[in-house]
């Protein structure tokens, strides 16, 4: 028996979405900002909100109670401003030659590592007769951006210079850490120190920071200590354990706001011995239906996702039951061996989503490929829609 794509009335049916519940973030970020204070939140939004979409994301973040809103780059920022975005917002990763000037005109603080960038940002201040707000940053030991510690006297005497001429005003001094995913590792008590050295020569020197801060989400829900004035967890407000050992989204009051689903577009049986998919890495042993969901890499499923003589595939449920992708994952469309599953063509089928409501998950996904869950969330394309629920806040 084979049936086509059910039709559900007028309009379009999409094959498949992306479900982003922003009550979910509105109240992860609540509860991340218990958790943080008396520090104050800064959402970690770039990556288009990993993934979930950066202005629904931050209107349901500031909603939730985030004073402030970090992005990795210039133009995730002004994005923000140009869709009516007001409030904090800092953006890190820069470059020589960065749109500072208009960073300035839309007033988002800013980060420097190094001299030049202070330079960069000093000489833009002149030109536009705006004070920029930097935030100077400290290698503590990831060996990624900051200063190391040989650098950074030269670079908090020459922000002091900079603020003295009234170009620059030091908002924050700040550090991230490497391995805040591995709660009691001695890294993080070292990087921990070097952060509070490097607070203290700033200090020392003149620097009366607005802020400082060291925690992501993994520090923000298991080392106090790294709290500071303010902290900046991105996974965690997005439902997702960073420490997906030892903690449960559920475990610290957090729920998942990203699902991924799709209709079924055929669903057929076939004999035993049927091979499917490119390379026939799977083989039915049995009488069986096979159906085939309309999502593939070019959406954002992992090729590693695919099932069969290498592994089991990636879990998704369909009418209640979990069932494994079958064969290999192509470029539009996979293929889950439903058994005698009573399932129709249109029927939903739902990769990751929330565990309470039965859901694989995209920890599972991660589990499943190798990889991380923030690499899940941030991997589905534009050409799957977003679909917002619970919007209006
Ligand atoms: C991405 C990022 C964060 C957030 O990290 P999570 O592990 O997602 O909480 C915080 N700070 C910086 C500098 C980052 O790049």
């Amino acid at each position: 028996m084979v049936t086509e794509l059910n039709t559900h009335g007028p309009g379009p049916v999409p094959h498949a979405e992306v479900r982003v519940d922003l009550a979910a973030i509105r109240d992860n970020v609540a509860e991340l900002a218990v958790r943080a204070a008396p520090a104050q939140v800064m959402t970690v939004v770039k990556g288009d909100a990993y993934g979930h979409g950066l202005v629904p994301v931050a209107r349901a973040a500031r909603a939730g109670g985030a004073s402030w809103l970090g992005t990795a780059t210039l133009a995730e920022a002004l994005a923000l401003r140009a869709a009516g975005v007001d409030g904090r917002v800092m953006a890190w990763l820069n470059a020589p030659g960065e749109r500072w000037a208009d960073a300035l005109a839309a007033d988002v603080d800013v980060s420097a590592s190094a001299p030049w960038a202070l330079a960069e940002i000093a000489a833009a201040a002149r030109e536009t007769g705006r004070t920029a707000r930097v935030h100077l940053k400290a290698d503590t030991g990831m060996g990624r951006a900051g200063a190391p510690p040989a650098d950074w006297p030269t670079l908090v005497d020459d922000a002091l210079k900079a603020q003295a001429e009234g170009l620059v005003e030091v908002a924050g001094l700040w550090s991230h850490l490497a391995r805040a995913d591995e709660p009691g590792e001695p890294a993080n008590a070292r990087q921990l120190a070097a952060f509070r050295d490097a607070v203290d020569l700033a200090e020392a020197r003149g620097v009366r920071p607005e802020v400082r801060h060291l925690a992501n989400s993994a520090a923000t829900l298991t080392m106090r200590s790294a709290h500071f004035d303010l902290v900046r967890p991105g996974l965690a407000t997005y439902g997702l354990s960073p420490v997906p050992q030892q903690v449960a989204p559920a475990d610290v009051g957090l729920r998942p706001a990203m699902s991924v689903r799709a209709r079924l577009a055929l669903v057929k049986r076939v004999p035993p011995g049927q091979g499917v998919s490119y390379g026939h890495l799977y083989v039915t042993d049995r009488e069986s239906s096979l159906g085939l969901v309309p999502l593939g890499y070019a959406d954002g499923v992992p090729r590693h996702a695919s099932g069969g003589s290498a592994g089991p595939g990636a879990p998704v449920l369909i009418r209640g039951v979990t069932r494994r992708i079958a064969g290999r994952v192509c470029m539009d469309q996979f293929v889950v061996d439903l058994r005698d599953d009573d399932v129709n063509a249109g029927d939903e089928v739902v990769l990751f989503g929330d565990a309470a409501a039965g859901e694989p998950t995209a920890q599972d996904w991660a589990d499943a490929t190798g990889t991380i869950s923030y690499e899940i969330v941030t991997r589905f394309a534009p050409r799957l829609p977003r679909v917002y629920v619970n919007g209006e806040l």
